[in-house]
């Protein structure tokens, strides 16, 4: 008997715990890829992210094929079809196992929980893997044994843990005997897994697959990772990894992430190189908010983190929105932020901090707005990640910051951009102004004024934030 992989966002074969010892037992395996039009609609999959993942797909199928593996492609409709196809396509090829990597946001572990009651239901054995963070969600916890809301003491006790811990990624897949490679059922292609589907090929600027992923890991660890701490805030500079994409469709672990980040530095935790330290809190970072979707599971239905925020008065207004998304809202910054983001399908963190602060402080626009506006543009779209970066950004969310923290975007671009060329490569317009004046323009012809006064609705904002806190402290009696 045969085993079934069900791949999801692991689309790669080294270090893929679930391919590898499915792989492992050489008794044959089938791999498949289910795409699930309701998830696509749900979860605002972005064009660029969808044509990664496709263009991902392609060359994993080659991959796989050389190492005796098919990968059926299917598509469905509901995501309450999966049990099903997956139980008869197991049953069709021989599998009496299925084994996969596990997803943590709330629609991804239901989907999963229908599969595994259905796979024991019709004896199927079945096994979920932890691929898709370094310290599985429900690892690190505090004295209480509950789950951290604070970012710096769950990183304090996730080195702790992490650090004594063996962390050799796995290899390739063993290749699987000749016999056992044949299929009965054909699956569909790749033109016709993506029929009708709206994509958008990044591929001059996002290379597909796994041999890229690691390419960039490894130029990145030799060459930027010492400057990383130093850098990594300025948004001119090639100074982060931009390997999110790669992550978030997992043709790199970010286990072979860290320990390629520790071999740059002889295998040490902190000392030696300055950025790696810097850069492997990123990779907590990115633990932290998976380990939030599961332990606060309300973050996954578009309920702020902090209950007593529900209350705040958010704006919907759809004309203010979209001068944000076009990039036409009169501060250069963020005009030149919204308009990478719209280019490339990626931004730099520093700028989606700034452009999430001004989009829910200064224009004080529901952060739901801007979190499915990413989505349904970043090629990166991962959901923990962008629901922590907005919550956190609106105050909503875990930051024990506070809501009086609000950036400037004037002063952001002149300590984050201070000759303006990050500005000048997305915002023509201002081209010919001095470094000094193109934080906040003279008037321009044809580029807007600012479409709000900064400082004002900053003090409305925290006026706003501190009523609805006094209320909470009045109710709670807490601080
Ligand atoms: C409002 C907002 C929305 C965001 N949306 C996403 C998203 O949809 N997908 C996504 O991957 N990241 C998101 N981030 C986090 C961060 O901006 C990106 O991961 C980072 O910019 C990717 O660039 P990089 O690969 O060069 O990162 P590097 O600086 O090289 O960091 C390495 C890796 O660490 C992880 N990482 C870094 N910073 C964070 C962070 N703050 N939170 C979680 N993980 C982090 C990423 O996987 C990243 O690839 C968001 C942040 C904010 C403020």
């Amino acid at each position: 008997m045969r085993a079934l992989v069900w791949l999801r966002n692991d689309l790669r074969l080294r270090d893929n715990p679930a391919l590898y010892h499915a792989a492992e037992e050489r008794q044959g395996v089938v791999a498949v890829y289910v795409l699930c039009e309701r998830f696509i609609e749900r979860h605002e999959t972005a064009p660029a992210r969808l044509d990664f993942i496709r263009r991902h797909l392609s060359i994993l199928q080659k991959d796989l094929a050389q190492r005796g593996i098919p990968l059926v492609l299917l598509r469905v409709r509901e995501a309450g079809e999966i049990p099903t196809r997956l139980l008869a396509l197991a049953r069709h090829e021989n599998c009496d196992r299925l084994y996969f990597n596990a997803e943590y946001p709330l629609d991804e572990l239901n989907r999963d929980r229908q599969v595994a009651d259905a796979a024991l239901a019709d004896g199927l054995h079945f096994k979920r893997f932890h691929d898709r963070v370094i310290l599985p969600p429900g690892e690190v916890r505090n004295g209480q044994g509950e789950p951290y809301r604070v970012f710096t003491a769950f990183k304090k006790r996730w080195l702790q843990l992490a650090s004594g811990l063996a962390m050799a990624p796995h290899g390739l897949p063993p290749r699987q005997p000749e016999t056992l490679n044949s299929l009965t059922t054909r699956g569909l292609s790749l033109e016709q897994l993506f029929q009708r589907l709206a994509l958008r090929d990044l591929a001059h600027l996002w290379p597909a697959g796994e041999e890229q992923a690691l390419a960039r890991l490894s130029e990145f660890c030799d060459e930027a990772i010492g400057d990383y701490k130093a850098l990594r805030d300025f948004p001119a500079e090639p100074a982060t990894s931009e390997l999110s994409p790669y992550l978030a469709v997992g043709s790199v672990s970010p286990r072979q992430c860290l320990t390629a980040a520790l071999r740059a530095n002889d295998g040490r935790w902190d000392g030696g190189r300055e950025g790696v330290a810097t850069w492997i809190g990123e990779l907590v970072w990115r633990d932290f908010y998976q380990h939030v979707v599961v332990d606060f599971p309300q973050v996954c239905q578009r309920k702020p983190l902090q209950t007593y925020t529900e209350g705040f008065p958010w704006r919907w207004d759809q004309a203010d929105f979209n001068r944000w998304r076009r990039g036409e809202t009169g501060i250069p910054i963020v005009d030149a932020a919204m308009r990478q983001l719209a280019q490339t399908g990626w931004m730099h963190n520093r700028l989606r901090m700034v452009t999430a602060m001004f989009l829910t402080k200064n224009l004080r626009i529901d952060w739901r707005m801007g979190e499915s506006w990413f989505m349904s543009q970043l090629i990166d779209g991962d959901f923990s990640a962008n629901n922590g970066g907005w919550q956190w950004s609106a105050s909503t969310g875990t930051d024990a910051a506070p809501y009086f923290r609000i950036f400037n975007p004037v002063t952001q671009s002149e300590r984050f951009d201070p000759n303006g060329r990050f500005i000048r490569k997305y915002v023509p317009e201002l081209k010919a102004l001095s470094d000094k004046a193109i934080h906040d323009p003279p008037p321009v012809s044809g580029y807007p004024k600012p479409m709000v006064d900064l400082k004002a609705s900053r003090q409305d904002t925290i006026a706003l934030f501190k009523a609805l806190h006094g209320h909470r402290k009045s109710e709670t009696g807490d601080e």
